[in-house]
Order: structure tokens, then C-alpha cells, then sequence
């Protein structure tokens, strides 16, 4: 490699010493243009321009040292041709330019001047100390060797200070880089925290909003610009300032922490369920410097889980509501069938099979009664006609269809009632209606053999007070009880006891639904208890008439 490139040195100088002066001089002054600009592209411009007045040259070519490698790119170039990029690539490759960078001086390729008369290209190392910047890969116009004029030292001085301002400009176009992927890596940060639905906000551990986006604005009723900079303590609710003191509290124990609080952000507007959670926020070097909160408004979570759950007892409802139309007029459908085609059968299997036609149109009835009341209750159609009502009275009209009930299943009806305590202030057809519902579920979910219990005393349900003011009705059976986790969802639209469909008992699934809004509609209130030792007891009370 040597043989064929060398170091141009002062060796061929003939310049006179105020001709050298002059020369730096104006070299100098040239160079100062260098750093006029931050642009790599005008310095490069400036650097041509001040090696035109050194040496004329035809083409030109400036490389830059990768960062990672040691490999060289043309990053621009002057009058460059195919011919001339593939002999700079061969340079590069053979090392050329790492030599006359390594040992800071100016080369000639090659050696002799190069064959066929073409011009040798000159290396000008760019250096700023160690560093090693790129090279300038020159093709002189005249041939370096045979003309006095070229020196070595002004190309050498001309390197060093356009690779100090080329290394400026990198820096500088690097961090302008830098700050603008900063910056619109903040822009994007901050347009994504506003958009998202979500309340976020974060406090410092002096409890002083450090972020607040608009959602957090919304369901706070507080504003960004009253937020931010604020203490939470001084801006919010006693109520919520509380709720965050326990929830930051905690979070900077045990890392995170989640609760709901019903939040309403005036006097004059409706409590939200506000869902927060916290989690703690820290710094580079992992020291705490405060906690991070995301809220929500619960309310249309809630609602939605409503929906669904309406759309499920629908479609739970139609199948169910199918099923109980259907069994009664199938068994009216084949007894009417059996009558129609066997003239023969006797009186009385005529009057069994006529008996049975009876029993599934009352079934039919009682359920086409229980969907017009459920959706007339819904509707608020229902209409109750309240006056002093004489409970036993009551009870007595609609023991006999009961009693036959019973009587089929073999189960005796027991009925007590306070002989001096039984006016209510009611509707005594609604209150027969729970009796018919209440007696006739015990009679449907009780063994044969079995006994059941009504009976009505003074008393109320244990969170009511004026115990005094209140008739409490009760109904006992001796059947397979409530499980502990339906005992309140039994009072819902189509909720019946059974976990698997196949075990689904017979009904609609409406009956309690309805006595519930009848009771709670003559202002008492229905629940039941576990039976002792087994079964249920269903209470219901009614207010005392004066
Ligand atoms: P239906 O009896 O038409 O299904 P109800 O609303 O009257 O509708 O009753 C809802 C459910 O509550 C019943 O399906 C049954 O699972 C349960 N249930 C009601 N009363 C009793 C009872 N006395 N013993 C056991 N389970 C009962």
C-alpha cells in the first residue's frame, strides 16, 4: 500500500515565505466562513470553495467514518463520476483512507501520478483531535506532484479546522435531531393523554396535580389550568380529598390500589360511581416522587352490565315463557283430541279428561294474568284500590282453591291469625294475590305429606322501626328451602332456583317478582328466611289499619 500511495510533504515546496504567509493568511480567513453555519451542506459549500483557492480541483468527494464501523460513505460529492466513485470505494476498501486518516497526513493515490494520465486523487484526512471525522477525496486538476504550489500544510490545516466544523454542524444537526423526536414524542404523550376516555392524573408527594387531562377535568369538575400546579387538598371535595388521602396512603405502601366512590361534582348534580385506581409513580433512579390515578366513570359500566343482563332474562324469558304456554295447551290439544275421536269412553273419563282441559286453561290463564300484571306493574298501570282490609277475610277467600291444591299433594294447611290485629291499610285483591303466589309456590316446592304454615302477628322486618305499626305475615313450608345466595335475587324478574336448565321447576319465574312490587307498593316490604330445621318461611308486612 505504501509503494503506491505517499505523503505529500513540503519536499517540492518553492514557495517563498511571504508567499506561504499570504497564503495561510487568506486560508485562515477563508476558514472562519467554516463555522458560519450550522448546515453540514453550507460548511461543505465553504470548505470547496476555500480548497479552490489551495488547489483547483475537477472532482471532489467528502467521506464520513460510520459510527459503528470503520467503514467510509460518500456523504456529497462534486463532479463525481462512476468511474471515479468505484476508484474512492477501492480506495476506502484498500485502506487508504484509513491510513492518511491514522497518520493525519495528506496522501496521493497513487504514488506515480496514476497510468494513462489520469490525475492521482488526493486524501485529506478531517480529524478534531483523535476523532476521526471523514476525508476529503480530491481530484486535482493539475497533477500535486509536479506542481510547487500544493501544500501539504494548507491542506492539512484546511482538514483540520473543516473537520471541526463539520463535527459542530453533526452535533448540532444531532441535536436538533434529538429535540424534535423529543418534542413530538412529547406532543404525541400529551395528545394521547388527552384523548383517552379515562380521567388520568398524577400528584407529587406534596400532593400538588403534576398532569390532569380533560377526563380527569370532566368527572372532577375542576379545570386543567385550576389543576395543574394545585394541591388536590385545596381544589376538591372534603369527601374526595379524603378518599385520595387513604388511596395515595395506601398506594405508597403496598404499590397500587383500586375503590370506587359515589362522587357528585355540584350540589344540584346526581352522584356518580367514580372507579379510581392508583398506582405510585417514580423517578429514573427509582425514588418515589408521588402516584398516577385513573378514573372512570362507573355508571355506564354498570349500565351496560345491565343491559346485558336484561338482554339475557329476555331471551331466558321467551324460552321459558314458550315452554309454560306451551305444556298447558299441549295437554288441552291431546285431551281435546281423545274426546273428539273416542266417542265410546264413559261418563266419567269424559269428565276426568274434560277436568284436566279445566286445569291447564287455568294454568294458561294464571300465566297470561302474571305477564299482563309484570308488564302493567312495569308500566305503572297497575291499579291499586287501598282501604281497610280485613287480612283473615282475605286469606279465607282464597283458601279453597289452596286447600284443593294441597289436598292433591296430601299437605295439610295450617292458618293462624291474630284475631285483634288484622286490618291493614291494602288492597285485598293484590294482598290475595301474594297469598296465592306465596301458599302456592309452598305447596309446589314441598314433599308430599308435608305441612304448611301461615300465620300473622305484630312486627316488622329487623331494619324497620314502629315494629308496632306493622302486620307480619307468615308463610312456612317444609319443602327444600332457598339457598342462602338466591334469597334476595328470587324477588327478580324470571329468577328462578336452578343451576342446571334441566332442573328448571315449572313457572314463569314472575310470581315473587310481582308480589314484591304489590307489597312494596302498599308500603311493606317481603323477604324470606331459612325454615327451621328445613324449608322456607316468606314473610310479607303490611301497614296496621287505625
Ligand atoms: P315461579 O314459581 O313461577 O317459578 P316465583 O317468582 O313465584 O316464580 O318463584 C321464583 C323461584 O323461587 C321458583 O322458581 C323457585 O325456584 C323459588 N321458590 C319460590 N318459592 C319457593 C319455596 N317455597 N320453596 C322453594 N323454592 C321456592
Amino acid at each position: 500500500m505504501e509503494s503506491s500511495a505517499i505523503a505529500l510533504d513540503n519536499q517540492d515546496r518553492r514557495i517563498d515565505h511571504r508567499n506561504a504567509y499570504s497564503e495561510y493568511k487568506s486560508l485562515f480567513e477563508q476558514t472562519r466562513k467554516f463555522n458560519e453555519s450550522h448546515d453540514i451542506d453550507c460548511v461543505l459549500e465553504a470548505v470547496a470553495h476555500a480548497l479552490k483557492g489551495i488547489l483547483d480541483f475537477s472532482a471532489m468527494a467528502y467521506l464520513v467514518k460510520e459510527h459503528f464501523s470503520d467503514d467510509y460513505y460518500i456523504r456529497k460529492d462534486w463532479y463525481l463520476n462512476r468511474k471515479l466513485e468505484k476508484q474512492i470505494f477501492h480506495l476506502e476498501h484498500s485502506g487508504y483512507v484509513d491510513l492518511a486518516c491514522e497518520s493525519n497526513s495528506v496522501l496521493v493515490y497513487p504514488e506515480n501520478g496514476g497510468k494513462n494520465g489520469t490525475h492521482p486523487l488526493l486524501i485529506v484526512p478531517l480529524k478534531t483531535g483523535a476523532r476521526v471525522v471523514g476525508a476529503l477525496v480530491v481530484q486535482p486538476k493539475i497533477r500535486p506532484l509536479q506542481r510547487s504550489n500544493i501544500d501539504s500544510d494548507l491542506l492539512a490545516l484546511l482538514g483540520s479546522q473543516a473537520a471541526l466544523a463539520l463535527e459542530n454542524a453533526r452535533l448540532h444537526e444531532d441535536m436538533e435531531v434529538k429535540h424534535h423526536a423529543t418534542s413530538s414524542f412529547e406532543a404525541f404523550l400529551e395528545d394521547t393523554i388527552e384523548s383517552i376516555p379515562e380521567g388520568l392524573f398524577a400528584v407529587d408527594l406534596e400532593k400538588k396535580f403534576s398532569l390532569f387531562n380533560s377526563s380527569a377535568a370532566d368527572l372532577l369538575g375542576v379545570s386543567r389550568e385550576q389543576a395543574l400546579g394545585s394541591r388536590y387538598d385545596e381544589i376538591l371535595s372534603k369527601e374526595v380529598v379524603e378518599f385520595l388521602d387513604r388511596a395515595f396512603n395506601i398506594t405508597y405502601t403496598t404499590g397500587e390500589y383500586e375503590n370506587e366512590i359515589s362522587y357528585s361534582k355540584s350540589a344540584d348534580e346526581r352522584e356518580i360511581p367514580l372507579g379510581v385506581h392508583t398506582s405510585i409513580l417514580k423517578d429514573a433512579n427509582e425514588a418515589l416522587i408521588g402516584a398516577i390515578a385513573v378514573c372512570r366513570n362507573l355508571s355506564e359500566h354498570q349500565e351496560l352490565i345491565h343491559l346485558r343482563r336484561l338482554d339475557k332474562l329476555k331471551d331466558e324469558f321467551l324460552s321459558s315463557v314458550s315452554h309454560e304456554l306451551r305444556t298447558p295447551l299441549t295437554g288441552i290439544k291431546s285431551f281435546t283430541e281423545i274426546l273428539r275421536d273416542y266417542e265410546n269412553h264413559g261418563p266419567e273419563a269424559r269428565k276426568g279428561f274434560l277436568d284436566i282441559i279445566v286445569k291447564q286453561t287455568d294454568r294458561l290463564i294464571e300465566l297470561i294474568d302474571e305477564l299482563l300484571a309484570t308488564s302493567q306493574l312495569g308500566s305503572g298501570e297497575f291499579i291499586f284500590e287501598i282501604s281497610t282490609v280485613d287480612l283473615n277475610a282475605v286469606f279465607a277467600e282464597t283458601l279453597t282453591p289452596l286447600q284443593l291444591m294441597a289436598a292433591e299433594k296430601d299437605i295439610s294447611l295450617e292458618a293462624r291469625f291474630d284475631k285483634d290485629n288484622q286490618l291493614v291499610q291494602a288492597d285485598s285483591k293484590r294482598v290475595a294475590q301474594v297469598f296465592i303466589n306465596l301458599i302456592g309456590n309452598a305447596i309446589k316446592f314441598s314433599p308430599a305429606g308435608s305441612t304448611i304454615k301461615v300465620w300473622s302477628e305484630k312486627g316488622a322486618d329487623e331494619g324497620l322501626e314502629h315494629e308496632r305499626d306493622y302486620l307480619r305475615i307468615g308463610v312456612q313450608d317444609e319443602g327444600a328451602g332457598i339457598p342462602k345466595d338466591y334469597r334476595k335475587t328470587i324477588f327478580e324478574k324470571f329468577t328462578q332456583v336452578c343451576d342446571d336448565p334441566a332442573t328448571k321447576p315449572d313457572g314463569s319465574g314472575l310470581g315473587l317478582w310481582i308480589s314484591k312490587q304489590i307489597i312494596e307498593e302498599l308500603n311493606g316490604n317481603i323477604w324470606v328466611e331459612s325454615g327451621d330445621p328445613r324449608g322456607s318461611i316468606f314473610f310479607f308486612t303490611l301497614p296496621i289499619s287505625c
